[in-house]
């Protein structure tokens, strides 16, 4: 791949980028959708399942088709900003059938937990297979500016707290060290069952992560989590971006 396609690349994401963070800055969102927030992620290399932004049944079971089963259906609403609290979410689903009640079950739900919530469709996304789970994020820190975040999912990040900050832009050697820094390094290599973690595909994610947040500053906060590791490649599976104004 040489340089200037490269180049070329990430000039067109950040157009295509800055579009999506306009459109969310006129309708006055701060959060950005879920579907928006992969749509930038996409634009930037970073890989996450196929998915289409359903307004029926019958066209979530008919997407579920075109991006393959399992599919999750989850609810796309600027209210909304933790769906499985509101039981926006529901994974699993491997036939149309499934799909179609299972999109009227979020409405229904999201409808009675939240009912001033707009709702603007539903994402069907294909199901990425269990792995290990890492985050990758970023925080816009007042002193020091964009920092990207990198730590083990779930327990790790939310118990034990076992992430590590470097500031933006990152080079190779730094994504790299951010890796083996953690506390719970030696679960990438393997554990409970799962093949070691692709460190190649968290460093092209940290990397792209911190090129999203230098080409794009007024994204304030990101959170790519969880992203589904594997032994050749990873998947970011729920990603939120913040804008400042
Ligand atoms: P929430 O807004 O509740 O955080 P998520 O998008 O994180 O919603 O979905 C809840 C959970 O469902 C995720 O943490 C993940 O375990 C699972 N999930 C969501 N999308 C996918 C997907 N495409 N493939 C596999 N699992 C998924
Ligand atoms: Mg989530």
């Amino acid at each position: 791949m040489g340089g200037s396609f490269v180049y070329g690349r990430l000039a067109l994401g950040a157009r295509e980028v800055q579009a999506i963070v306009q459109k969310a800055l006129t309708e006055g969102r701060r959060s950005l959708l879920e579907p928006e927030a992969k749509a930038i992620c996409i634009e930037y290399g970073i890989p996450t399942p196929s998915f289409k932004v359903a307004t029926s049944a019958a066209s979530a079971a008919a997407f579920a088709g075109e991006v393959g089963y399992p599919v999750v259906l989850k609810i796309v609403s600027p209210d909304i900003v933790h769906k499985t609290e509101v039981g926006g979410v529901m994974v699993g689903l491997s036939s149309g059938a499934g799909v179609e009640s299972a999109y009227l079950r979020i409405l229904e739900s999201v409808g009675s937990h939240r009912p001033d919530a707009r709702i603007l469709g539903v994402l069907v996304q294909k199901m990425a297979p269990e792995s290990t789970e890492v985050i990758v994020g970023s925080v816009n820190d007042p002193q020091f500016g964009h920092t990207i975040l990198f730590g083990l999912g779930g327990v790790f990040v939310e118990i034990l707290k076992d992430v590590c900050f470097r500031i933006a832009p990152l080079e190779e050697h730094d994504a790299r060290e951010m890796i083996r820094e953690i506390k719970g390094y030696p679960i990438l290599g393997g554990y409970r069952g799962f093949p070691p973690a692709d460190q190649d595909a968290i460093v092209n994610i940290l990397l792209s992560a911190s090129r999203l947040v230098t080409e794009n500053p007024q994204i304030e906060q990101m959170d790519l989590n969880p992203t589904i590791v594997y032994d050749r490649g990873a998947m970011v599976v729920d990603a939120r971006m913040l804008l400042s104004g």
